[in-house]
C-alpha cells in the first residue's frame, strides 16, 4: 500500500493548489479526482468555460452593436456559429485542465482517478471507473470536494429544458426565451451570454435586487445597464412552480403583491446557489462531522473534528470562490508544514464578469450602516475618464468607503470596464491598511480605467476629484 504525508481529495482550485503547496514544502502528496480531467468545477464547468463564452459572445455583440460607430463596416450579416463557439470553449477548458496535469507531474504529485472514500481516518479507498479499487494510507488528508448546483424543492432539473450552469455551458441551440431563476452571479453572467447571442432573457429574483449580497449601488448600476441591453428583471418574485413539456417550460411566481405571474420559456436556468458536495466520501467512517447545512465543519485552522483531516473551498463555510479555495489550500499546506499562515476573509474580492464588470472588496455601505461605523464615501463615474470615452465603455463607477475619522479604506465597489482586474489595487491597498489619501496620492497611468480609483480616493479623502 502506498503511504503519503498528505492525500488531497478533489482537484479543483482548492485541491490542486493545496497539493502543489504541500509538494513544494517537501511532503509526499497524492491527489484523488473522480472525473477524468483535473481542475474541478472551476476549470471544467465553472470559471473558465463561462469566461470563454462571455468573451466570445462579447466579440459578437461588439461586432453587431459597436463596430459601426468605430468605423468598421462588415458587408452582410454577422452570424453566430454556436457549435463552434462551444467547441472553442471546450478547447480552452482542455488546455487548462491539461495544464493542471502538467503541474501535478512537475511537482511529483501522484494523481489517482476515481471516487475517494474514507475507510478510516488514515486510509482512503479509490473506486476506479473500471470497477477496480485501491487503498492508500495518508497521515493527513485535505477534503476539497467542492460543490454542486442546488435547486428548489419543487423543481426537478431534467438537464434538457430545466438546466443548471453545467448544461447552459454546452447548449446546442440559442434559447428563444431563457428564463433564469436567481439573479446572482451565474444567472447574470450566463444570462448576458445568451442575451448577446439573441435570446430573450428574463431573470426572476427572490430578493428586491440582483446580486443582493453586494453593495446596493452595484445592483442598481448593473441592473440598469443589463436592462438597456434587453434583459428583463423580476425582483421580489417568489417562484412557486416549474413545469415542463417537450419544448417549453412554464414558471409560476408570486409577484411583490403576492399575485401569481406566469413565464413561458424554452429553457429555464436554475441558478439559486450551490451546495457543498460530500456524497460517497465516507465521512462517517473517519468520524468527520458536517454542519446542519451540509458543510464540512472546520475550526479557524480549517481542521475538522478529526485532527489529521482538513477541509477547504466550497465544501466549507464562506464564499464559494475559486481564489478563496486556493488561499485555503495554501493555508492548510503551510499549517501542516508547521508555519503560521493567515487569511483575511474580509479581503477576498468578489467579481461578476458581465460587461461592464462588477468587483468589490471589504465592507458594503449596508454592512457599515448595520455595524454603526461612521464612514465617508467617494465616487467617480467611468464616463468622466478619457480612457472610457476612447473605448466607448462609459457605464459604471468606482466607489471608495473610508473610515470617517482615520480615512482607512473599508470597502471598494466598482462597476465598469476591466474592474475585475482593477480590484487588485484595492485589495493591495487594504492589505496594507491604506487610507483613501494614500491611494489619492499615488500616480496612476494616464489614460487608464485605474484613474477612476485615484479619483474616487480623492473624492473620499476630502471631496476633491480633479476630473468631475
Ligand atoms: P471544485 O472546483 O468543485 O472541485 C471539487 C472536485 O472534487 C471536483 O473535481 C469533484 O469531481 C471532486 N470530487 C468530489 N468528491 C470527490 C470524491 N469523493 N473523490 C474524488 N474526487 C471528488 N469562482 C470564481 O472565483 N470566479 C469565477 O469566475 C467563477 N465562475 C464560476 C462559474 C460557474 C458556472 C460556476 C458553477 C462556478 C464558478 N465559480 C467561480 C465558483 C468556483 O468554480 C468554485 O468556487 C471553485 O471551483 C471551488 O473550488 P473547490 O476546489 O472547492 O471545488
Ligand atoms: P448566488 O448565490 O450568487 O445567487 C443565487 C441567487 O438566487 C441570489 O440572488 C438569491 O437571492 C436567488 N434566489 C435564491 N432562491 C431563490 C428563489 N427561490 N427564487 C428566486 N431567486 C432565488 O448563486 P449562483 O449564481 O447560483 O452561483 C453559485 C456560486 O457560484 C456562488 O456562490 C458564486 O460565488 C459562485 N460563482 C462565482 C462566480 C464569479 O465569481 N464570477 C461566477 C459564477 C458562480
Amino acid at each position: 500500500m502506498s503511504t503519503y504525508d498528505v492525500a488531497v481529495i478533489g482537484s479543483g482550485p482548492g485541491g490542486y493548489v493545496a497539493a502543489i503547496r504541500c509538494a513544494q514544502l517537501g511532503m509526499k502528496t497524492a491527489i484523488i479526482e473522480k472525473y477524468d480531467t483535473l481542475g474541478g468545477t472551476c476549470l471544467n464547468v465553472g470559471c473558465i468555460p463561462s469566461k470563454a463564452l462571455l468573451d466570445s459572445s462579447h466579440h459578437y455583440y461588439d461586432a453587431v452593436k459597436h463596430f459601426e460607430e468605430h468605423g468598421i463596416e462588415i458587408p452582410g450579416d454577422v452570424k453566430v456559429n454556436l457549435e463552434k463557439m462551444i467547441a472553442r470553449k471546450q478547447s480552452v477548458v482542455d488546455t487548462n485542465t491539461a495544464g493542471i496535469k502538467y503541474l501535478m507531474d512537475k511537482n511529483k504529485i501522484d494523481v489517482f482517478h476515481g471516487l475517494g472514500s474514507f475507510k478510516d481516518a488514515t486510509h482512503i479507498t479509490i473506486a476506479k471507473a473500471d470497477g477496480k479499487s485501491e487503498t492508500i494510507e495518508a497521515k493527513n488528508s485535505i477534503i476539497a470536494t467542492g460543490s454542486k448546483p442546488s435547486t428548489l424543492p419543487f423543481i426537478e432539473i431534467d438537464k434538457k429544458r430545466i438546466i443548471t450552469s453545467t448544461e447552459a455551458l454546452s447548449l446546442t441551440e440559442i434559447p428563444k426565451h431563457l428564463v433564469i431563476i436567481g439573479g446572482g452571479v451565474i444567472g447574470l453572467e450566463l444570462g448576458q451570454v445568451y442575451r448577446r447571442l439573441g435570446a430573450e432573457v428574463s431573470v426572476i429574483e427572490y430578493m428586491d435586487r440582483i446580486i443582493p449580497t453586494m453593495d446596493a449601488s452595484l445592483s442598481k448600476e448593473l441592473q440598469k445597464v443589463l436592462k438597456k441591453q434587453g434583459m428583463k428583471f423580476y425582483t421580489s418574485h417568489k417562484v412557486t412552480a416549474v413545469k415542463t413539456t417537450a419544448k417549453k417550460v412554464i414558471i409560476t411566481a408570486d409577484d411583490k403583491k403576492g399575485n401569481p405571474v406566469e413565464f413561458e420559456g424554452d429553457y429555464c436556468l436554475v441558478s439559486v446557489g450551490r451546495r457543498p458536495y460530500t456524497d460517497g466520501l465516507g465521512l462517517e467512517n473517519a468520524g468527520v462531522k458536517l454542519s446542519e447545512t451540509g458543510q464540512v465543519e472546520v475550526n479557524d485552522h480549517l481542521q475538522t473534528n478529526v485532527a489529521n483531516i482538513y477541509a477547504i473551498g466550497d465544501v466549507v463555510r464562506g464564499a464559494m470562490l475559486a481564489h478563496k479555495a486556493e488561499e485555503e489550500g495554501v493555508f492548510v499546506a503551510e499549517t501542516l508544514a508547521g508555519q503560521k499562515p493567515h487569511i483575511d476573509y474580509n479581503l477576498i474580492p468578489g467579481v461578476v464578469y458581465t460587461w461592464p464588470e462588477v468587483a468589490a472588496v471589504g465592507k458594503t455601505e449596508e454592512e457599515l450602516k448595520d455595524a454603526g461605523v461612521s464612514y465617508k464615501s467617494g465616487q467617480f463615474a467611468m464616463r468622466a475618464l478619457g480612457r472610457s470615452r476612447a473605448s466607448g465603455d462609459i457605464d459604471g463607477f468606482v466607489k471608495i468607503l473610508a473610515d470617517a475619522s482615520t480615512d482607512e479604506v473599508l470597502g471598494v465597489h466598482m462597476c465598469g470596464a476591466r474592474v475585475a482586474d482593477l480590484i487588485a489595487e484595492a485589495v493591495t491597498a487594504m492589505e496594507f491598511r491604506a487610507s483613501a489619501e494614500d491611494i489619492a496620492r499615488m500616480s496612476h497611468a494616464h489614460p487608464t480605467y485605474a484613474e477612476a480609483v485615484k479619483e474616487a480616493a480623492l473624492a473620499a479623502t476630502d471631496n476633491r476629484p480633479l476630473h468631475s
